[in-house]
């Protein structure tokens, strides 16, 4: 990655990369986005879940300026959507489901002809074309046509040429969507590395645990709002489902544990007891101090939290049908 970060210890104050307020879309009579607010600091990863239909690639069409909102303030790099959309499509970068590659050209022509779209001077471009390809391993294959490449391929192409503008923001729809698992973790590798240069970026994912391992926060879009908004761990200690798992290996102990933790629910065989908890470090330290006052010491404590799959289960099943 570059050394050289343009807005990097400048001084600049961190306004938001992304600022949205009251964001309304309807098609006809269906209200698909129904007043929402999102931000997310430069520099970090918004992700955007939710069901199918929710209204994620709406948000994310809107955002790049590819769909006209109804109603609401868009702000994408600093550059407000109504009154400058060009700046704003000129500092955000656009990949995933609406994909630049071309399957007839090679890896480098296609880079090429994305640093002919951004204007570039012949030499720049053979060096941001050269540099991009080294830098997501494609050199290799740079004089094949792209339809030969493998889907993790293609993907890495895809954000290499949208990185051929330098964007600030990038919009990153269902990156890893149909990658094997290695070469999601090189996308997650890949979007790492641009975020600690300070790109920001607004991530859409089916994966929850994409949104788990790249997310600064996560919004959870559902019926055209937003049903939660948090970091990964606000949005699993929101909803019930942790608990304290305590194992015994001397079945007294676990008999008299049993007898004196009247909530605990019982594994019998395992010697284990469930107390429900929301895990956080006051909760667990009282429950110590009752273990402690209890003359209860159990082998093994382990502290669950619900993970992402049951917060989203939690917040979108009223509405999915
Ligand atoms: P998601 O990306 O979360 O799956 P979308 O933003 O693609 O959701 O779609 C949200 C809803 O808006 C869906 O019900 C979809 O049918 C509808 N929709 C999206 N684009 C259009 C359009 N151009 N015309 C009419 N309805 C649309």
């Amino acid at each position: 990655m570059s050394s050289s970060v343009p807005g990097q210890g400048t001084g600049r104050t961190a306004s938001p990369a992304i600022e949205v307020s009251g964001l309304r879309k309807s098609y006809g009579d269906k209200v698909v986005l129904d007043g929402i607010d999102l931000t997310a600091p430069e520099g970090t990863v918004l992700a955007l879940l939710g069901p199918n239909g929710a209204g994620k690639t709406t948000a994310v069409k809107i955002l790049s300026t590819l769909v006209t909102p109804d109603h609401g303030q868009v702000r994408v790099a600093g550059h407000d959507l109504a009154t400058h959309p060009h700046h704003l499509r000129a500092a955000i970068g656009v990949t995933g489901q609406f994909s630049a590659v071309d399957g007839l050209l090679t890896g480098e022509e296609n880079m090429r002809l994305m640093a002919d779209l951004h204007h570039l001077p012949p030499a720049e471009a053979r060096r941001v074309t050269a540099d991009l390809l080294a830098r997501f391993d494609l050199l290799d294959a740079a004089k094949k046509p792209a339809s030969t490449y493998s889907g993790g391929m293609k993907r890495r192409l895809d954000i290499a040429m949208t990185l051929v503008g330098a964007p600030r923001v990038i919009f990153l729809d269902e990156p890893t969507t149909g990658l094997d698992p290695r070469s999601r973790h090189t996308m997650w590798q890949i979007i790492r590395a641009l975020v600690a240069d300070g790109v920001t970026v607004l991530l859409t994912t089916q994966y929850l645990e994409e949104a788990d391992q790249l997310a600064d926060r996560i919004a959870v879009l559902n019926g055209g709002k937003i049903a939660a908004e948090g970091t990964p761990d606000q949005l699993k200690r929101q909803i019930p489902g942790g608990h304290v798992r305590l194992r015994f290996t001397d079945p007294a102990l676990y008999r008299t544990a049993v007898a004196t933790l009247q909530v605990a629910t019982r594994d019998d065989e395992a010697l284990t007891l469930q107390i429900p908890s929301g895990g956080s470090q006051r909760e667990l330290r009282s429950l110590l101090d009752w273990l402690d006052a209890a003359g209860i010491e159990a082998d093994e404590l382990t502290v669950h939290t619900p993970d992402l799959d049951d917060v989203f289960f939690a917040l979108t099943q009223e509405v999915s049908r």
